[in-house]
């Protein structure tokens, strides 16, 4: 056995947040090793490589603040960046940082059981590794345990079947297939009108349809690059101080402050400028305000009617049954107008369910669709999922999941009372995906690395929230909630696109700016709301040696 001496931390992914982290922890001097699922770097940009995939932020700053030296030299192509693109910049930055060596790659996580006795985690994979450290901080992305609907008869189906959260690394021939894509959310829409353009006919099997505004992505200009690139660092502060990560304001203006004229002239622009400004730039009450969020529900709902040429496949389009907004909006290119094309079909699930997937296709209740490729596009346990998958065991050998029967409790969804040691980062109840994600990742990754070389100087072995701070934080991340529509959506936010998921907001809405200064004034009070306890953390600072048990290794001891 090589020597297995406890490290300080293990950081599990491999992604913004694993990558970050782990240089974070490295630099300042701790023992720390990563293990990582995919058998590369990249986290949600390694997995979802589904075709059309792209991210929903901006390209400018969809990236780490904390390389200036990359910031000017990556350059800013398109509007959006690809998923191929964002896969290339994290390799670059795991490159440049030299971080490939600290992670194990293939290495699926499936126990972390802490122990009492002695105050740390012992972490085991599918694959057979075993490690063993005082401390644990999750970078499992929130969207990363993909959802697949169990519809009877899937395993006999004898076509291809994907899912747009698990792409296989290989190209994807579906020239000349009849392909269904299952699934209208973010993947479904950005992978409905590429794949329509490369199969000889799409399925397209809608539960619940979509609002979705055009992302308008295209080439940057040189110009407004170079402009950005001089002024990073205020566009960065701004990002941290905003509600969501962007470094835009969002309007202040009422929807019936102004004429309907001036509103219908709003939307028109912010729908011809493409991306989330619909939203947030338009009007303050949009996801407030029932009669404002009808304002802007109603002119995608007509703009929907002048882009589809068949009324029936107009009419089921149109989004009904939730306020905008309230499900995560998705961006998309040629989405609406995908449906005209002479080879796609749209089929409505709630008034012709799927039956059963046969060995040829699937059946609904209006017939069987002939099929040589299934896509579920059907999304993620979100948020939750991926933690409870890393087969967590807190005190008292309590699982995460049956500690989260109700819904998740944390604190500032980066702690769990009961699971001392234990980081999320991203976690539930911190604003995660309701934000640029790279925003909250650093935030998240530095407040943590402070935290623990802080408690590195005092005697303190085993850090806890506690049962008190969580409840408090948790009551506060549901009354945000109420105070907006969103609890009304069926939606992956509330857990309800999972059976049996507890309903319970799952992110943090009170925004990025305002969660910053919670968490820093957390800090400053001395990490307020946590205990430390036990004897002296015996954090040595820089070790060298080998601290990870790789497949075998247990056998040759
Ligand atoms: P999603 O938003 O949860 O959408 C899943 C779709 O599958 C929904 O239309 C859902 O219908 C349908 N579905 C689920 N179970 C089903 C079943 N049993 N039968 C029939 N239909 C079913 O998942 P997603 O599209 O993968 O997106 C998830 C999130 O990932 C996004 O909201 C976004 O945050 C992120 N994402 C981001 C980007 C980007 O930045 N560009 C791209 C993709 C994804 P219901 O609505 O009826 O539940």
């Amino acid at each position: 056995m090589v020597d297995a001496e406890p490290l300080d931390a293990v950081v599990i992914g491999a992604g913004f947040a694993g990558l970050y982290m782990m240089y974070r922890l490295r630099e300042d001097g701790f023992s720390v090793h990563g293990f990582e699922r995919g058998d590369g770097v990249g986290g949600t940009w390694y997995w979802n490589r589904y075709p059309g995939a792209r991210c929903d932020s901006e390209i400018m700053y969809y990236s780490f603040s904390f390389l200036p030296d990359l910031e000017q030299e990556w350059p800013l192509t398109e509007r959006y960046p690809g998923q191929p693109e964002i896969l290339r910049y994290l390799e670059e930055v795991a490159d440049r940082l030299d971080l490939r060596k600290d992670f194990t790659l293939g290495a699926e996580v499936t126990a972390l059981e802490f122990d009492e006795a002695s105050g740390r985690w012992t972490l085991r994979t599918a694959q057979g590794h075993e490690a063993t450290a005082r401390y644990v901080v999750t970078a499992v992305g929130c969207l990363s345990a993909a959802n697949q609907p169990a519809f009877p008869g899937a395993e006999s189906f004898g076509g291809v079947t994907l899912h747009t959260g698990n792409w296989p690394r290989d190209p994807v021939d579906l020239a000349g297939k009849r392909v269904a894509v299952i699934g209208t959310g973010a993947s479904g829409i950005q992978s409905i009108p590429v794949i329509a353009e490369q199969a000889a006919h799409v399925t397209v099997f809608q539960r619940t349809a979509q609002f979705t505004i055009p992302a308008e992505n295209g080439p940057l200009d040189e110009q407004f690059v170079a402009l950005w690139k001089q002024n990073y660092p205020e566009w960065r502060r701004r990002a941290r101080h905003s509600a969501a990560g962007f470094p835009y304001h969002p309007s202040v203006t009422s929807a019936f402050e102004v004429s309907e004229a001036e509103r219908r002239a709003t939307f028109e622009a912010a729908w011809g400028a493409g991306g989330f400004t619909f939203l947030s730039g338009t009007f303050r009450d949009l996801v407030l305000d029932e009669a404002a969020n009808d304002t802007a529900a109603e002119f995608v709902r007509k703009k929907i009617d002048e882009i589809v040429r068949d009324p029936q496949v107009a009419e089921m389009l149109k989004p009904r049954d939730f306020p905008i907004g309230t499900k995560r909006l998705p961006l998309d290119t040629n989405y609406y107008v995908t449906f005209n094309r002479p080879n796609v079909t749209l089929v409505d699930l709630k008034r012709t369910p799927v039956e059963e997937i046969t060995a040829t296709g699937i059946r609904t209740s209006a017939g069987h669709h002939d099929l040589d490729v299934i896509v579920y596009a059907t999304g993620f346990d979100a948020l939750t999922g991926p933690l409870e998958a890393l087969g967590i065991r807190g005190r008292g050998g309590r699982s995460l999941r049956d500690a989260w029967r109700e819904g998740p409790r944390t604190y500032l969804g980066v702690a769990v009372p009961g699971f001392p040691n234990l980081f999320t980062i991203t976690g539930p109840g911190s604003p995660s995906v309701l934000s640029n994600m790279p925003v909250s990742i650093e935030q998240h990754v530095e407040w943590i690395g402070e935290f623990l070389s802080w408690a590195r100087e005092r005697p303190a072995g085993v850090i806890e929230a506690t049962e008190q701070a969580a409840a408090d934080w948790t009551d506060h991340v549901q009354q945000v909630a109420g105070h907006t529509l969103h609890p009304q959506a069926a939606s992956w936010y509330m857990g309800a696109n999972i059976p049996g998921k507890p309903r319970i907001f799952l992110p943090y809405l009170g925004g990025v700016g305002a969660y910053r200064d919670r968490c820093s004034a957390v800090a400053a009070n001395g990490y307020e709301g946590f205990v430390l306890s036990g004897e002296e953390s015996g954090l040595p600072g820089e070790r060298s040696g080998d601290h990870v048990t790789r497949p075998g290794d247990h056998r040759a001891a």
